[in-house]
């Protein structure tokens, strides 16, 4: 029989120590499903993964860039050309 990765973890209502399957506790880390220790008391992990939270990371910085996408058309672009013809006229 091969030998399986095993992290020991704490139950926090009885105290007891017990070994959990490392691929066990990963699946429990991303889907934040119950388990159970031997003495029967639930437990779950709450904490956002790091994929998690890069996710919802990525999910404000797209917001907030469309967001500055919708200031930018609203910016009147009657002054802005005004500024650059301004600009190139000096130039030349
Ligand atoms: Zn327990």
């Amino acid at each position: 029989m091969e030998n399986e990765n095993c992290v020991w973890r704490h139950c926090p209502s009885c105290g007891l120590w017990y070994p959990l399957p490392t691929h066990y506790e990963d699946a429990r880390r991303e889907d934040h499903k119950t388990f159970y220790c031997p003495n029967g008391h639930s437990c779950y992990y709450p904490q956002q993964t790091d994929r998690e939270l890069l996710h919802s990371q990525n999910a404000a910085l797209l917001s907030e860039n469309a967001e500055l996408q919708k200031e930018i058309r609203m910016l009147p672009k009657r002054g802005l050309d005004g500024r650059f013809a301004k600009r190139n006229v000096k130039e030349e």
